[in-house]
């Protein structure tokens, strides 16, 4: 039996001084028994939100971090400091920095590798544009994404990490794919991973959808076969994501 994993993605928002606040707030509602819960927060409000959330059994995750180990890279980030600041989690080829940053089937490849290799959790994101829907591709683009993402990475590792199949046309639209839209590619995901792993691996790798999750659709989305929970945006940002993890 999986347990669930319900991820909230603030992106670039909320800064240090209310971040706390907002954390420790939300973590006086949340019943963390049946799921495990993370704030994916802004770098600026790792420190603040972990301090907030001593006690709890709220992690705090990271949006992204740069593959390297350290060096010459302005304005990025390395696992070990992610890790030395106590951060569990970490997002990986998020469709923002997919269409925006340039990051590649291959650098979220490397920035997998790396997490693991400092002992971070990754949550790899994959999914389609409406276009590529349109055209009935989903399906093999998704394969393509897992597998690339998890090139040379061992089935110890893997079975660890988290896949989120975010359809990029549900992000921040207020559109969610349908359960039954999103279970059958969440279902492709582990056929795919099974595949790379093995039935057993396939069984107990955990697999996130998001996109336009709110409270009135998390129970429906969640309780499919292939959904082991999801990763929220605009709604881990509101009093919604409560209703969201005590689905
Ligand atoms: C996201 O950014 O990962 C996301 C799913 O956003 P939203 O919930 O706002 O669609």
């Amino acid at each position: 039996m999986r347990k669930k994993i319900i991820a909230g993605n603030w992106k670039m928002n909320i800064s240090p001084a209310e971040a706390a606040a907002f954390a420790a707030e939300l973590a006086g509602k949340i019943d963390g028994k049946n799921a495990d819960v993370i704030f994916c927060v802004p770098f600026i409000d790792i420190i603040p939100v972990l301090d907030a959330l001593k006690g709890t059994n709220i992690a705090v995750g990271a949006q992204n971090l740069h593959f390297e180990e350290s060096g010459a890279y302005t304005g990025e980030i390395s696992a070990s400091m992610l890790k030395g600041a106590g951060v569990k989690y970490v997002i990986i080829g998020h469709s923002e920095r997919r269409a925006m940053f340039g990051e590649t089937d291959v650098t979220v490849n490397k920035k997998a590798v790396t997490a693991l290799k400092h002992g971070l959790i990754p949550i790899i994101c994959v999914g389609e544009t409406l276009a590529e829907r349109q055209i009935d591709i989903t399906t093999e683009l998704v394969r393509l994404q897992t597998k690339a993402a998890f090139a040379g990475i061992a089935k110890a590792d893997a079975v660890g990490c988290v896949i989120a199949y975010e359809p990029v046309w549900a992000i921040g639209t207020g559109l969610a794919a349908t359960s039954v839209q999103a279970q059958e590619v969440c279902a492709a995901i582990r056929a795919v991973f099974g595949e790379l792993y093995g039935k057993d691996a396939a069984d107990a790798v955990r697999i996130q959808y998001g996109g336009s999750v709110k409270g009135s659709n998390a129970k429906e989305l969640f309780t499919m076969p292939d959904i082991d929970g999801g990763l929220v945006g605009g709604a881990s940002l509101t009093a919604e994501f409560v209703e969201i993890v005590n689905y």
